[in-house]
């Protein structure tokens, strides 16, 4: 039987598939490991089941066992992951893709409603009885005719435009390359960021993380966008140059934002905390008992379908 370090705790479902299905070293008090710890604790292991809490970059995973053969990511995203570094020490990546897209979209929907609909203060106003109904209580913006610009148009930015679309938004998108007529959906293509984001009213960050996604929302791409638009961002925080977003807050370029994830996770920049108009949740995206429970089978379901032919379906490097 295979030997498998699993670094967090799974639902408790997957935790009992995977040990029958391996020799599974849990993690029990679901600690936060150190790089340090996730090499000692995987002496012995023949893989890893990682989440995205996990950096293994390249001196990480260059110092991991020699018996180490898959790193099974719980997650869509592997910017956690050095995949050259892997590749080089012949260790599979694998991920969890498909199976986390309808529930992340619909956190992707949510930040846009909060946003545009000033959620924010509508709940504290509520909470402190601190509201009366007039006619222009808490105006915001409407999401039917507003130009929704969704940069990574792939499994869940296409989702996203579906449930937008049928609100009555008007889709703009920018992938590095074109979808096909199908996949777009009546949607418009830019093939540039800066074209995405001069048409978009509302922006949904949908794109991976990586080395050319870093930093892309910044000072100068921000300033393409319409004065008065909303930002949100499902994907990753390191996509986001803070700094450079509550600035455009604070000069009201930008009107609220929606974000569900951050740089250096837990922690967020302080900077949003100031603004009522930041409709901001703790990494909520995939987190329904459905879609947790169907990744942690999958990244169990990558592991036996490595160990039994040698590839697997969802390897990403
Ligand atoms: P996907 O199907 O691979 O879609 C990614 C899209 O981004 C593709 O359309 C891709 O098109 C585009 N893209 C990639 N690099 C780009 C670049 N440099 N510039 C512009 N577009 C680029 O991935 P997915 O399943 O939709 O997931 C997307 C991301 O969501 C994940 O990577 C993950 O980080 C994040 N996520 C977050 C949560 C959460 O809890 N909030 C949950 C799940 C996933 P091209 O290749 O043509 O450029």
């Amino acid at each position: 039987m295979k030997k498998i370090l699993i670094t967090r705790r799974l639902l408790k479902e997957c935790e009992e598939k995977a040990s029958k299905a391996f020799d599974a070293n849990f993690n029990s008090n679901d600690e936060l490991y150190t790089q340090k710890k996730v090499i000692e604790m995987s002496q012995g292991c023949d893989g890893i089941l990682s989440s995205l809490t996990e950096k293994l970059d390249a001196e990480t995973i260059n110092k991991l066992p020699e018996s180490i053969k898959i790193i099974s990511n719980f997650a869509v995203g592997f910017g956690n992951i050095d995949l050259d570094a892997a590749k080089k020490r012949g260790i599979v990546v694998t991920n969890t893709p498909d199976v986390l897209t309808d529930a992340t979209a619909e956190i992707g929907i949510l930040l846009i409603l909060g946003a545009c609909r000033r959620v924010p203060e509508g709940i504290q106003g509520a909470k402190d009885c601190n509201w009366k109904w007039s006619a222009d209580y808490l105006i915001g913006k409407q999401l039917t005719g507003a130009r929704l610009g969704i940069l990574g148009m792939g499994r869940i930015g296409q989702k996203i435009a579906i449930v937008a679309k049928s609100l009555g938004m008007i889709i703009h998108y920018h992938n590095r390359s074109k979808l096909s007529a199908d996949k777009e959906n009546g949607a418009t293509y830019h093939d540039s960021l800066k074209s995405l984001m001069s048409v978009s009213d509302v922006l949904s960050v949908c794109c991976p993380a990586s080395n050319e996604t870093i930093n892309l929302i910044n000072k100068e791409n921000i300033e393409y966008l319409p004065k008065g638009a909303v930002v949100t961002n499902v994907a990753r925080g390191d996509i986001v140059d803070d700094d450079a977003l509550i600035d455009a807050l604070e000069r009201r370029k930008v009107y609220a934002v929606g974000l569900d994830v951050y740089k250096g996770e837990p922690n967020l920049n302080p900077g949003y905390l100031k603004f009522k108009q930041a409709f901001i949740l703790p990494h909520l995206g995939s987190a329904t008992k459905e879609t947790r429970t169907a990744m942690g089978n999958l990244a169990i379901d990558n592991i036996e379908e490595f160990f039994k032919t040698g590839n697997c379906k969802n390897r990403v490097n």
